[in-house]
């Protein structure tokens, strides 16, 4: 089974997805830290070839066997990741690893593009959502950072993966929307574990 979670930055996906694929006994796969690895790479080497880069995610995210699970959330990385994500080589490389990742066994997998082009036939799309506001919050609470300029970032970033050319943030058509704002991680987990469970549940919700 495959469940897809998809969404703007800040949304919560992370955290949702790490926790539902614990809850459900899922494999989880962060395609966001896929296309942060590429960026760290090209920060470093203009010239790096996604097609080329050994990256490794697990509980550790390896990157030529050093471990950058630090590093590629760093701000800079984080601004770059939405850059490298627009250019459509990056794209092609890092669709191919995740059909791959994704043809065996069961996953919760998030990122922007799950749902519409990583694995459209996946069993439960969500999207997640919640005011530009709430997710500035969170993202400034998580970093120790102020609201505003973590706000100022996410406006270019949003605006950033939604008018790429190459897929573009959307809801799948077949997508739950879930607006996250004013719920606790355990509400949104247990809701989408429902859907999850039970498939008349599945068809009827969906936006
Ligand atoms: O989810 P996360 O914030 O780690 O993703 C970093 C960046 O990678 C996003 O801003 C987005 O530009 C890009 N991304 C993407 N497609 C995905 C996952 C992430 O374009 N499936």
């Amino acid at each position: 089974m495959i469940i897809a979670i998809d969404g703007p930055a800040g949304a919560g996906k992370s955290s949702v997805a790490r926790a539902l694929a614990r809850a459900l006994g899922f494999a989880y796969l962060d395609t966001g830290a896929m296309y942060r690895c590429v960026a760290l790479a090209r920060l470093r080497d203009p010239a790096a070839d996604p097609a080329g880069l050994e990256i490794e995610l697990g509980d550790r995210v390896l990157l030529a066997g050093e471990d950058v699970g630090e590093a590629i959330r760093a701000p800079e990385v984080t601004e770059q990741a939405s850059v490298v994500a627009a250019d459509p080589a990056v794209r092609a490389a890092l669709v191919e690893r995740q059909r791959t990742l994704l043809s065996d066994g069961d996953w919760v997998a998030e990122g922007r593009d799950v749902g519409t082009v990583v694995a459209p036939q996946a069993d439960l799309k969500v999207f997640l959502t919640a005011t530009a506001d709430e997710r500035a919050r969170r993202r400034a609470e998580q970093a120790g950072r102020d609201v505003a300029s973590v706000l100022s970032e996410q406006r270019d970033r949003d605006a950033r993966d939604s008018s790429r050319e190459t897929s573009p943030l959307e809801v799948a058509a077949d997508a739950h929307l879930l607006d996250t704002t004013g719920l606790t991680l355990s509400d949104v987990v247990d809701r989408i574990a429902a859907l999850a469970r039970d498939p008349a549940d599945r068809a009827e919700n969906r936006r």
